[in-house]
């Protein structure tokens, strides 16, 4: 397929004639030139797959909001100006509104069906009641695969009122946690007007919902099954065919919206910070690591070791260090770093720290690594600039100085220790200059 990015556009002539250089300095410079080529042809309007703070949508949404902060993510950005929400009908000018802070929203979301979630959950919760003795490798794959098979409806790119439309009636009507409802039923229950989110018709969702609720009960079901089959190795293997997916964003769907060869050429990330708006407009809060307390962890099954070893990548973390390793910074052993992730699977892992000297590599447990991931957040945004190592200011011991370890759980904060520690680091950033950024 053609697009105005490969063909029409002056950003296209332009790199038509320009070899692609084989020197990876040469490569970096012609991608810096390409999004500046971009944003001339771009700003000329001769580019519409693309939306941005100074797209023709922008100024006819400037022309009705007035020229305010412009909150647009990067869906909006990526995909193209003449876009129309497949599920309420309204256009990028009509999905326009004013958010809390007085600027204006421009928000598209992928709408997704929630069963490969429900799937996984099972899974686990199967594994751990049953009590299985050996990994199910094969058993997880399926669950894996399947989950999308489970599906009511495909991904897709709708507006975030629709997206919000479907968790308020999900949520008003007390509806399971995984469901969601396809967009012709969503269609059915919004009473969408240009600028503001949808007022919901809430008898019409009771009355999608019910019309539902027998496939969803029936699939439930099902997935309880599968569930059983594949922690219990009692299952069937079966590819699963993957299908389009409907979402028609750069970064997405390339080879769909024909952008497949110019992805070389325009890196997502400066794309979308070059079309998009400068002014950030909310600020997060990167403190919060030391000031509030993570719950602890649940203790683990007997046979936690199976269920680790259902996940390859995972079994190979363990493997790879000996029975008797501890983190060097928490001092807790191989079994005391195991924990339950988000949906009941047994996680271990053992990241590098950096070469900074204080640190020479070593691998420390992922609870320490996930403190310091936190630290370098909130130093960056203190500082205004991302410190070149996440390790190099500070040591092992200073590190362990701030966090009390326990088992199968997230390390808690001592918070006096960790506010002077984050003090020290910006003192110490400060006094060696600007060559460490
Ligand atoms: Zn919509
Ligand atoms: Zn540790």
């Amino acid at each position: 397929m053609k697009t105005d990015l490969t063909s029409d556009s002056s950003f296209a002539q332009w790199r038509l004639r320009q070899p692609w250089p084989a020197n990876g300095d040469e490569q970096q410079a012609l991608k810096k030139n390409a999004l500046e080529q971009l944003l001339v042809s771009f700003r000329r309007g001769e580019i519409i797959s693309l939306d941005g703070v100074e797209s023709a949508t922008a100024r006819a949404i400037y022309e009705i909001h007035g020229q305010r902060p412009f909150e647009m993510n990067s869906h909006w950005i990526l995909s193209a100006q003449d876009w129309t929400c497949p599920c309420c009908g309204r256009s990028k000018v009509a999905i326009s509104r004013l958010g809390g802070k007085g600027q204006i929203l421009g928000k598209l979301t992928i709408h997704h069906d929630h069963m490969g979630d429900a799937i996984e959950e099972e899974f686990c919760r199967v594994f751990v009641a049953k009590g299985t003795e050996n990994p199910q490798v094969e058993g997880k794959r399926l669950v894996g695969r399947i989950g999308k098979a489970f599906a009511a409806h495909e991904e897709v790119l709708i507006c975030e009122d629709c997206n919000n439309a479907d968790t308020r009636a999900s949520r008003d009507l007390g509806l399971p946690k995984h469901f969601s409802f396809p967009v012709g039923k969503i269609r059915r229950f919004i009473l969408p007007v240009p600028h503001a989110p949808h007022r919901i018709d809430i008898d019409a969702a009771q009355r999608a919902w019910e019309e539902a609720k027998p496939a969803y009960d029936l699939r439930m079901r099902l997935i309880g099954e599968v569930a059983v089959a594949a922690a219990t190795n009692t299952h069937w293997y079966e590819p699963h065919q993957r299908q389009a997916i409907p979402i028609p964003v750069y970064g997405y769907a390339n080879a769909m919206l024909g952008f497949a060869n110019i992805t070389d050429w325009l890196n997502l990330e400066d794309l979308e910070k070059a079309l998009g708006p400068k002014e950030k407009i909310h600020q997060p809060n990167r403190a919060r690591w030391r000031t509030e307390s993570a719950k602890p962890g649940r203790p683990l099954p007997g046979n936690y070791l199976a269920l680790l070893r259902s996940a390859p990548y995972m079994a190979e973390w363990w493997d790879a260090l000996p029975e008797d390793w501890c983190c060097p910074v928490c001092d807790r052993s191989k079994y005391e770093q195991l924990y339950f992730g988000d949906k009941g699977e047994i996680q271990f892992r053992t990241p590098g720290a950096s070469n900074a000297p204080r640190w020479r590599r070593q691998r420390i447990c992922n609870h320490c690594h996930s403190v310091v991931m936190s630290l370098k957040e909130e130093i960056t945004q203190r500082m205004g600039a991302r410190p070149d190592d996440s390790f190099g200011h500070f040591s092992p011991d200073e590190l362990k100085g701030i966090i009390r370890a326990r088992p199968h759980s997230s390390h808690l904060i001592k918070p006096k220790e960790a506010a002077a520690l984050v003090d020290l680091v910006v003192k110490r950033l400060a006094e060696e200059g600007e060559d460490v950024f």
